[in-house]
């Protein structure tokens, strides 16, 4: 009979494939790798899904560092119940227009339906504003800013993906009061400046922060603000995070009438709408990083947001081994990684019985630890450890001496080097485009474009309807083959600069305004 070690060598051969390549079937690489790296798990409702503690804990840290940021900026937690009656959620035309095919509703409790159905939160503006209206009464009562950490529920159609695009997400959502629309404003860009942050040093992701055409805006806002994100992968640009300003079409008397008296107006008849602000992040973040730093051999996990940065591995223990050398090797395992954690790495000793090294090796890279430590016999004699880089499968020995500042410098070198390379490639998948013909080709060969764009609406749906038909059909449930805006950046540097009345829109001839990012999308 084989024996336990063999049993998991076995084991570990079968473990090791993703199953396909990411460059293959690139939809079925990614389910694998959340399933091979434990992260997630279906569910009997199609569209959600379980969250297991190994993307949980993304989630968490991601929270950690934006709660502390928020309320530096004097943003407080507070919690709004998921249940929102029909009269306030439709006061809100093109606000609703935007989320009602969406909105799902609880009709019926027990055995009798209910006499006004109740809709669960599509997002909280209007379960919320109400009570901004009754608590802003005077403008010492602002700015008012409060957040919440919480599920929204939309019942979308398209194709759903985990984490990308699910019917119940996780998110937070800040909704803020200002006096002016100066205040309101600067807050928009403060907010959006974080979520950048939350992509690129914590998740390693480049964004391209900017704003949103009027066609892609939010249903009833002002203006919305936006961090894109990129797969190179399947080409396709992603809405990361959103920041918008409502200006005052929330708070003016028709809708939820939040106003203050004007406190510039001697004769204090004067009233004052206040100006404000709705802001989003979800657990869209950790399915673009996994799309965008996975492998063929799995997650690839950036440091900062990894739970375990570091694992220690026993190896070469052999049948020959005597139990007191195996102890010595796993003594020292447990050591290092506790002189790691002391020093503040997240690391832990893998001390399992009956696993070959070459089965944990796949294991701890499959879920995409970012480094390895492994000791054996001979690094026990020259006191060394092998290193092993999960994002370049770079091997180097290094001293256990000071070994906690090795491994952090190590850390923040490969939390570094995977930000540059996933930028490099973004940048390189930029097409500056000034001629109709090439933006469907540019489109095909996996790049989004950046055109001196018109800004006209009407202009925007052409260029979906054109760059869409050239393509072989599609699922109707699969993103959609034409192009939209993701942006108009904006920082407007890298590219030519556009004169006015002269660069021209290369979709329909109009004067360009700004160069925008148009691409494929999720
Ligand atoms: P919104 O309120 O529509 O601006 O959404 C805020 C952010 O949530 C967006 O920028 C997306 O990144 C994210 N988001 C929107 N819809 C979904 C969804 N169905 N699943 C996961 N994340 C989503
Ligand atoms: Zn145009």
């Amino acid at each position: 009979a084989p024996t336990q070690v063999e049993d998991a060598k076995i084991e570990g051969a079968v473990q090791i494939a993703i199953g396909v390549k990411k460059e293959v079937d690139f939809a079925t690489w990614y389910t694998n790798v959340l399933l091979k790296a434990d992260m997630l798990d279906y569910y009997s409702v199609s569209g959600c899904y379980i969250l297991k503690p190994w993307s949980y804990s993304i989630w968490e840290e991601i929270q950690e560092w934006f709660n502390r940021e928020i309320k530096l900026l004097g943003v407080q937690n507070s919690y709004f119940p998921m249940f929102v009656s029909s009269k306030v959620l439709e006061r809100e035309k093109d606000h609703i227009e935007g989320f009602a095919v969406e909105v799902a509703w609880v009709t019926r409790a027990g055995k009798s339906d209910l006499e006004e159905p109740i809709a669960i939160r599509p997002t909280s503006e209007t379960a919320m504003y109400p009570y901004y209206a009754k608590w802003i009464k005077s403008h010492r009562d602002l700015p008012l800013k409060l957040n919440q950490w919480n599920s929204v529920v939309r019942w979308e159609f398209k194709n759903p993906q985990p984490f990308l695009r699910t019917r119940e997400f996780l998110w937070q959502e800040g909704h803020t009061a200002h006096l002016t629309k100066g205040e309101a404003d600067t807050e928009v860009r403060q907010i959006l400046e974080l979520y950048r942050r939350v992509y690129e040093e914590l998740l390693a992701v480049p964004v391209i922060p900017g704003i949103k055409s009027e066609k892609e805006k939010f249903a009833g806002g002002l203006y919305t603000t936006t961090v894109e994100g990129f797969i190179p992968t399947s080409g396709r640009g992603i809405q990361a995070a959103t920041s918008h300003c409502l200006g005052q079409n929330f708070s003016r008397p028709e809708m939820f009438n939040i106003v203050v008296e004007d406190p510039a107006d001697p004769t204090r008849q004067g009233k004052l709408y206040v100006w404000q602000n709705s802001w989003g992040l979800s657990t869209r973040t950790i399915g673009v990083m996994v799309m965008v730093h996975g492998d063929n051999q799995g997650l690839v996990l950036p440091p900062r947001v990894a739970s375990v940065q570091a694992v220690v591995v026993p190896c070469g223990i052999t049948a020959k081994t005597t139990d007191e050398e195996r102890a010595t090797i796993n003594n020292a395992c447990e050591a290092l990684a506790e002189t790691l954690r002391k020093d503040g790495v997240k690391a832990k000793a893998d001390l399992r019985e009956g696993y070959t090294p070459g089965y944990k090796f796949n294991d701890w890279e499959q879920k995409g630890v970012p480094l390895r430590l492994e000791i054996g016999p001979k690094d026990l004699k020259t006191n060394q450890t092998l290193t092993v880089r999960r994002d370049t499968g770079e091997k180097k020995p290094v001293p256990t001496e000071n070994i906690g500042k090795t491994v952090t410098t190590l850390l923040d070198t490969i939390q570094k080097d995977m930000f540059t390379r996933a930028q490099n490639e973004y940048f390189s998948k930029i097409k500056e485009v000034t001629k109709w013909e090439e933006i469907v080709p540019a489109l095909d060969s996996k790049c989004v474009v950046v055109i001196p764009w018109c800004e006209v609406v009407a202009c925007e749906d052409d260029i979906k309807e054109r760059s869409g038909r050239a393509s072989e059909p599609q699922d109707e449930r699969a993103p959609s083959a034409g192009a939209k805006s993701l942006c108009i950046p904006f920082d407007q540097s890298k590219w030519t600069p556009i004169e006015p009345g002269k660069t021209k829109c290369p979709a329909c001839g109009k004067d360009a305004k700004r160069w925008t990012l148009f691409g494929r999308s999720y």
